[in-house]
């Protein structure tokens, strides 16, 4: 028999010591498949250490468990993530919403002046960022692009899960299906990170698509490409604002002066390090 205290005790230590989590992280994680699988609330795991797993219950938790200690990311395995107070539905066609990415959403809020506006999210993967600004907005029209169909399809799950009715999707390589479309405020979390950096070999990037990963020798390749080409789609005075690697906020705001934006800067995420930088074309200086 395997109680709710039992299950978490040992398979606690197991997830800690099998993928060098911290204690806290590991209970975490092995409360959420428990979660999961029981359908309750954390709370009722707390109040009811006593509660003995069906048979049934027990091997499919089991299961879950295995592919957690193979090294599958949580989201994958649960399905979902939340990100800024939101539930997105995920699958290994998306990359994993990460809290940092937060700080670009509030920064595009804050941005937003006027109802109407239109914002276009590049690479919206889950859909993560475009939803959450089309939820805090539903004044402002949000399309959101991606070139990967099946990534595409779980952003447009997630519009209708969350009963989004501001957002449209279209299937596309950065801007190539937008014609001459213009947008008063484009973000991005494009793929930065350079292709040859070992961390591409590490925990839950190993299981995510390497294409909403990685970029180039220097991980700067598609952020290139969408500063060169972010001029044609923004309307005078628009903004255009990028979540970038650690150590890329100099390269980016350069990119972002050559290609004849003002107002140019850079801002910090939850660690400290410069995370998104933007700048506003044919803004007054
Ligand atoms: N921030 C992610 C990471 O370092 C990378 C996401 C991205 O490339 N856009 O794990």
């Amino acid at each position: 028999m395997s109680s709710i205290r039992e299950r978490l005790a040992q398979d606690a230590a197991a997830v800690r010591q099998a993928l060098a989590l911290e204690q806290d992280e590991a209970r975490s994680e092995v409360q959420a498949l428990l979660q999961a699988e029981l359908g309750v609330s954390r709370a009722y795991l707390l109040a009811h250490p006593e509660r003995v797993l069906t048979e049934q219950e027990l091997s499919r938790y089991q299961a879950s468990l295995q592919r957690r200690l193979q090294g599958e990311p949580l989201a994958y395995i649960l399905g979902e993530r939340e990100f800024y107070g939101l539930n997105f539905k995920v699958t290994p066609a998306t990359l994993i919403p990460r809290p940092d990415t937060e700080l670009l959403v509030e920064l595009a809020l804050a941005r937003i002046s006027s109802a109407g506006a239109r914002v276009l999210d590049l690479g919206t993967g889950s859909g993560a960022i475009a939803l959450s600004i089309a939820h805090g907005r539903p004044d402002v029209e949000v399309m959101a692009v991606d070139a990967s169909e099946a990534a595409l399809s779980v952003a447009q799950e997630n519009a209708g899960r969350l009963r989004i009715r501001n957002a449209s999707f279209v299937l596309g390589d950065w801007f190539a299906a937008l014609g001459g479309m213009r947008f008063d405020l484009i973000v991005s979390n494009p793929p930065y990170i350079a292709a040859n950096d070992r961390h591409l070999a590490q925990g839950d990037l190993r299981f995510e698509p390497a294409c909403a990963l990685a970029s180039g020798a220097d991980g700067l390749h598609d952020i290139r490409h969408i500063i060169s080409e972010a001029g044609a789609h923004l309307a005078a005075g628009g903004w255009l604002m990028l979540e970038h690697g650690y150590d890329h906020a100099a390269q980016v705001r350069a990119l972002l002066r050559e290609a004849g934006f003002n107002n140019i800067h850079s801002d910090k995420d939850l660690a400290g390090i410069e995370r998104v930088s933007g700048g506003q074309l044919h803004g007054s200086a």
